[in-house]
């Protein structure tokens, strides 16, 4: 099939070249020239597990095309992904610009039968929105299919190749019938490709979004709790996640979540609620519970240090949102640099791949410097602070961490350590929802 993608992100690009890898001919296409001539070079813009295999394998095969030019990139395209920004405006709602506005130029541009499938995260009724502003100006037959994209950075590739599910929102039979084409191979083991309306799939991924954030502000506070009632939350965790209702996975705590979904989608979704006149009130508080939440470490640093932290250097481990990627937006990290230096702190910061990006916000910050290695961070800190939990952080050499720092004292926003492990090393090592471990 001949396939172009729109907006060649973190979901465009994944979206594009497994497409590609399956054997259709695919053509990204970006605004951002820069972005494209790299990729045009051969190069990955984004740090993605697994995506620069498959990228270089359907460029040398002829399968994978980019391009900043929107009317020769769809040219023969018989299906167009929408995978451009819905940033959030003011109010918390979806900025649809990016979306509307591609609409009204493939309105003039498209010349046959095209099927146009919005992969964005996107507002109930977008998908109508859509139609619309295509229609405005069209002289050929289209459909418009709402097919939210639910994979996470740092699985992108493998949750796009293997996905839980596919969701396919249409009452157009010539779409049902070439999407299901499309998506066959990703879904041969069995995993659901669920056929619904377009609103439903458009509330589907909010939705889902919603509850996970939720769960994460609901574990947060239940950490919250278990440091003032002196329970252990790792314990807790297990105890509850072993009912099947709850289930084991997303009940870590930690600092909050960031990212350029959770945080904009719990916020659309709300607003979404508001103009049904529906007042969504647990929306609103995990977002107030992960706002405080990102807080936390700031908060912990500065009782340990009497709010002394003029003069003060930090070592900070991972910057990005989440492990595995090099994705900073809405990073807790972000925070804790903007808090630390700001009262007069020095940081020292390391990430395995989203150094560059931080570097590039804070370009003008004296008070922030960036280490080769975790290691190299730690030289003459007052303390260790842990943002994100890299698989390397893990198992790190302690006593070359109690060598290096000016006094042995860990604030792990992420739970790494047994807090046996830190009682022999002798460490303070505070984190979230356990007792505090004292040397
Ligand atoms: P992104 O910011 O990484 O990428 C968007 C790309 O669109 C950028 O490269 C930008 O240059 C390009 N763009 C902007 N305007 C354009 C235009 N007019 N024409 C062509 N290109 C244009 O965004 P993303 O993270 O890939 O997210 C895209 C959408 O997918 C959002 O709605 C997001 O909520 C949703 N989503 C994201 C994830 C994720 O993990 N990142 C997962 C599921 C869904």
């Amino acid at each position: 099939m001949n396939i172009a993608v729109v907006g060649t992100g973190y979901v465009g690009l994944v979206t594009g070249t497994c497409f590609a890898e399956t054997g259709n001919d695919v053509t990204c296409i970006d605004i951002d020239q820069t972005k494209v001539e790299k990729m045009q070079a051969g190069k990955v813009p984004i740090y993605e597990p697994d995506l620069e295999n498959l990228f270089k394998r359907n460029i040398k095969e002829g399968r994978l095309h980019f391009t900043t030019d929107l009317q020769a990139g769809i040219e023969k395209a018989e299906v167009i992904f929408l995978a451009l920004p819905t940033p959030p405006g003011e109010d918390g709602s979806a900025d649809l610009s990016y979306i509307l506005g591609v609409a009204d130029e493939l309105g003039v541009l498209l010349k046959h039968y095209t099927i146009i499938i919005d992969k964005s995260t996107v507002p109930v009724g977008t998908a109508e929105r859509v139609r619309e502003h295509i229609a405005k100006n069209a002289k050929v037959k289209f459909d418009v299919v709402s097919n939210p994209e639910f994979l996470r950075e740092g699985f992108a590739v493998s949750d796009f190749l293997k996905p839980d599910r596919v969701v396919i929102g249409t009452q157009s039979p010539t779409a049902h019938t070439i999407l299901r084409e499309l998506y066959a191979p990703f879904v041969r083991q069995g995993n659901p490709l669920f056929f619904m309306d377009e609103r439903s799939a458009e509330m589907t991924k909010y939705a889902a979004n919603s509850f996970l954030a939720t769960k994460i502000s609901f574990m947060n506070e239940i950490a919250n709790l278990c440091e003032l009632t002196g329970a252990d939350v790792d314990a807790v965790r297990l105890g509850i996640g072993a009912d099947e209702r709850i289930g084991k996975r997303f009940l870590f705590p930690g600092i909050g979540y960031g990212g350029s979904c959770f945080p904009k989608d719990v916020l659309a979704l709300a607003h979404t609620a508001g103009e049904y006149d529906y007042d969504f009130r647990i929306l609103e508080a995990v977002t107030n519970v992960n706002d405080q939440q990102k807080q936390k470490l700031i908060r912990k640093v500065r009782a340990y240090f009497n709010d002394q932290l003029e003069g003060k250097k930090f070592a900070l481990w991972g910057l990005a949102f989440k492990p595995d990627t090099d994705d900073i937006r809405e990073a807790p990290a972000l925070e804790i640099i903007r808090a630390l230096t700001l009262a007069g702190a020095e940081v020292v910061a390391y990430d395995p791949e989203a150094n560059a990006n931080v570097q590039r916000i804070f370009h003008d910050n004296k008070s922030l410097t960036f280490a080769l290695d975790a290691y190299e961070a730690l030289v003459s800190a007052d303390a260790l602070l842990i943002a994100t939990e890299w698989s390397e952080f893990r198992a790190p050499d302690f006593e070359r961490i109690k060598k290096m720092l000016r006094q042995p004292v860990i604030f792990d926003g992420r739970n790494l350590y047994e807090l046996e492990i830190m009682d022999s090393h002798g460490f303070y090592y505070n984190s979230i929802g356990r007792r505090t471990v004292e040397p």
